[in-house]
Order: structure tokens, then sequence, then C-alpha cells
């Protein structure tokens, strides 16, 4: 394979309802970059957790696929959910490239799987779901070496005949959501079809066949996404801050394109204007098998996308969870500060001519916000995410529509400024913590002004 035609490791995040296996599903995902005691394996104290192609054709006892594959592996995650998914930005969109939306077998489609798979529709992200806890069913016969495909020949009529019965229950629920879908090994055309994997995230049965899946899904789909050019400035996503002993606040960060070097500086998204700073150091975290000693990370002096790294640098107090951290040249960090900020305040988001005014603490929860606006038809005239502004409050009490005068704040609090200006002016403004309350809040509201004004 010629060398300019390498890309970049996808990034996947796995979603699905609670309790139904994300955590160990991702544990497990790390065990076996872990087990395999590869140098590249790493451990989870970063955020991120990248498993590289040998090591996954090598469990999947295909290593002659070595070659086939143009992808240098898959970069995990570790915030599982759907929040981590739509509040994880890169510019163009979700920081996810791939998805595993995994689903309890015994249990089927919850609340929080439909939501995941109407998120994955929305953003066309390729994504394979994982049918978890298949050592549960009964009579199952495990056999964590050995695929999906291979055990179930080997399993009772009666458990052959439970298991389809409940992938063709989800196989409906999917189509009800618009994807068509069947059993991966079934699949002939994973353009036209989901696969299913049966896994036990306990056993580790399956969890093999899906990260083969998710490399050709990326091999096939997502070409053109993850080419990448290590000349560029770095760009990456704020994925978590932490204090670290010896080190104060780091930021741990997914870098996608480009290269990031110790001494750099960088942009990097808060709530208020970005952070201008210089990277102290640059750390990956040790494989296992090498921190047996205090230090859990090794410095190094760069790094190049796609890759999870945490960053040490002065200032980073106040950095922002899912926004963006990019290196500047030697003239440029205003200007990019500047774009940083407006991407920020305006979220692309299905905003009209017409409605109510929001603000909320993160991308993650803005979005939320909006959806549950969306479904009881309340259009969004704007929405922003930070504390509620003087600017905010000029600009809705210029709003002539009585219904509309409004700003609904989630999960923030009012600068001082804009409580001034709030008392001379009309607008309501209704804060809180509970989506649902605030906008029975303000139903009830426009119901009153409505009973008044007749
Ligand atoms: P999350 O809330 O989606 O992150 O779910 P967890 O990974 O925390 O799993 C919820 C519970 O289900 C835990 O008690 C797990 O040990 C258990 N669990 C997860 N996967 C499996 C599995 O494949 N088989 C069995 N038997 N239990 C599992």
């Amino acid at each position: 394979m010629a060398e300019n035609k390498k890309l970049r490791t996808p990034i996947v995040c796995v979603m699905g309802h609670v309790d139904h296996g994300k955590t160990s599903l991702l544990d497990k995902i790390r065990g076996t970059a872990v087990v395999a005691g590869e140098a590249g394996a790493i451990t989870q104290h970063i955020g991120a957790t990248e498993v590289p192609i040998d090591i996954i054709v090598n469990k999947c006892g295909q290593p002659q696929l070595i070659n086939k594959f143009i992808v240098p592996g898959l970069l995990f995650i570790d915030t599982p959910g759907h929040h981590a998914f739509t509040s994880l930005r890169s510019r163009g969109g979700a920081l996810a490239d791939l998805a595993i939306v995994i689903v309890d077998i015994n249990e089927g489609f919850m609340p929080q799987t439909i939501e995941s798979l109407q998120i994955l529709k929305r953003f066309k992200t390729p994504f394979v779901v994982a049918a978890n806890k298949i050592d549960r069913i009964p009579g199952w016969r495990t056999n964590p070496e050995k695929p999906f495909a291979e055990s179930f020949k080997n399993q009772s009529e009666n458990v052959q005949q439970l298991i389809d019965t409940r992938i063709y229950e989800l196989v409906g629920e999917l189509y009800k959501l618009g994807f068509n879908s069947e059993r991966y090994d079934r699949v002939t055309d994973f353009q036209k079809n989901v696969g299913i994997v049966p896994i036990s995230a306990a056993t580790g049965e399956g969890v093999a066949d899906i990260l083969m899946i998710l490399l050709g899904l990326a091999q096939k789909f997502l070409e053109s996404n993850l080419r990448f050019d290590a000349n560029n400035p770095g760009t990456g996503t704020v994925l978590e801050i932490k204090e670290e002993k010896g080190l104060g606040t780091t930021i741990d960060v997914i870098l996608y394109d480009g290269t990031l070097k110790k001494g750099d500086t960088i942009v990097v998204g808060s709530l208020g204007n970005p952070i201008i700073t210089k990277v102290r150091a640059l750390l990956k975290p040790r494989p296992l098998t090498e921190i047996q000693t205090e230090e859990k990370f090794k410095s190094v002096n760069e790094v190049t996308a796609a890759i999870g790294v945490k960053i040490a640098a002065p200032s980073l107090e106040k950095a922002l969870a899912g926004t963006a951290v990019r290196v500047a040249g030697s003239d440029n960090a205003d200007e990019i500060a500047k774009e940083i900020k407006t991407e920020l305040e305006q979220v692309t988001l299905p905003t009209g001519s017409t409605g109510v005014a929001i603000k909320a603490d993160t991308i993650g929860s803005l979005e939320a916000l909006v959806n549950e606006l969306t479904k009881e038809e309340i259009p969004i005239r704007k929405a922003g995410v930070g504390d509620i502004s003087h600017r905010d409050i000029v600009e809705v009490a210029a709003i002539e529509d009585p219904y509309y005068s409004v700003i609904i704040g989630f999960n923030v609090s009012m600068l001082p400024d804009a409580r001034e200006k709030i008392q001379s002016s009309e607008i309501k403004v209704f804060m809180g913590n509970i989506i649902y309350r605030l906008i029975d809040d303000y139903k009830d509201w426009v119901k009153k002004q409505k009973e008044q004004s007749e």
C-alpha cells in the first residue's frame, strides 16, 4: 500500500441504554489492547484507547489481513453514551467517525437505544449494533476464542432459535427507525444493511468480530473523512479537564488532524474567551506493562493525528470539554481564538427567524434542549453555549412577539450586567437544570398569557 494512502485512525464512540454494557465493552476492548502487550496499547488514563491494527487482525485469527487495511487501528473514546457523542465536536460535526450501539439482547430496545440511533441517523455515522449479554441466553455454550458465527453452529437448536428470534426483534425495531439490518455474518453489503453482532462484554465473545466490522466500515465509507495532513497545525477536541499531581490542570485531547509539538502555542475553547497558552508537556499514557512505577505517562515531543494525548500547559483551568484545541502560528492566535468563540456561540442547530432564545452549559446539553423543544413544536430563534449575557437580553428585548420575548437557560446562570438589564425590560427568563420542567414552565406561562389577553 502506498504510504500516501495511509489514513488516520478512525474515532469510535460506544452508545446505548444504561446498564446494557457500554462500560464493560470498553473495558474489554481496553483489555484486548493491554493484554496483547503491544507498545502502542494504552491504559485508561487518557480518555481514549487506541487499538492498533495488528492486535485486531491477530485477535481475529486473520493476520494475513493486515495488508488489506489502510487504517492504522481504531481509537475508542472512553466516555460512553450519547452525551459523549453529541458533546464532543470536531469542526465538521461529531468527533466520532464510527459508533457501536450496544443493546442487551435479553431486554431489547430501550429509550436511550432509540435516542442513540436517531443521533447516528442525523449525523449519518456508520455503526454496528452489539447485541450484548449473549452469555445470559439459557443454554448458551460459550467459546470466547471463536467468532460468533462458529459458536452459533455449536449451540442446541433451541438456543439457535431463541437467538434468531431475539435478533429479528432487533431487526424489526431498527426497521421502524429507518434502518435495514441483519445478523452480521449474513450481511453481504454493509452499505445496505447494519450488522448486528451478538456479543458478551463479560466473556469477550464477539468483540473481535465487532472490531473487524468497524475496520471494514471505516475503509468503505470514511476514506475521504480519514485523510489528514501531518503538516497541518494540530487540531483536536478537549475530552476532559483533569488535575494531575505535579502537572497542575491538564487537558485530555483527541487530536484529529495535523501535528502537535511541545512548545506550540495552542488555543483552547472555554466558556468565556478561548485560552491562549503554550504546551509545556505532551504526555501519552504508558502501556500497562510499563506502569509498575509512579509514572503513569511518558513525555513525548510531538504527536500526529489521530491520537489521544494529555496536554500540560498553564491556564487550562477554564477549558471546556467538547470544544476545540488548535495550534496557532506566530501571529494568528487571536484570529483562531475569535473563530473558536464564534463556533461555540453559533452551534449549528435548527434555528429559525422566530422563536425563543436558549442558552445551555455545553454543546451536548444545548442539543438535548433543542431536541425536546422541537418535539414540542416550540420554535427556536437562537441557541448558544454559556451564561445569559447582557447582549442576550438586549437582543431578546427587541423581539416583538410576546410569546418569544423569552430566554430559556439550562444549567447556566445570569451574568451581573444581564441581571441589571433585565429589570428594565419586559422579557421573561426561565432557568433550571431539568429540561422537561423548563419546557412545562414555559408552556404554562404561554397558556396564562393567552388567557389574560383574551
Ligand atoms: P453501562 O451502563 O451501559 O455502561 O453498562 P455496564 O457495562 O456498567 O454493565 C451493566 C451491568 O451488566 C454490569 O453489572 C455488568 O457486569 C453487566 N454486564 C455487562 N455486559 C455483560 C455481559 O455480556 N454479560 C453479562 N452476564 N453481564 C454483563
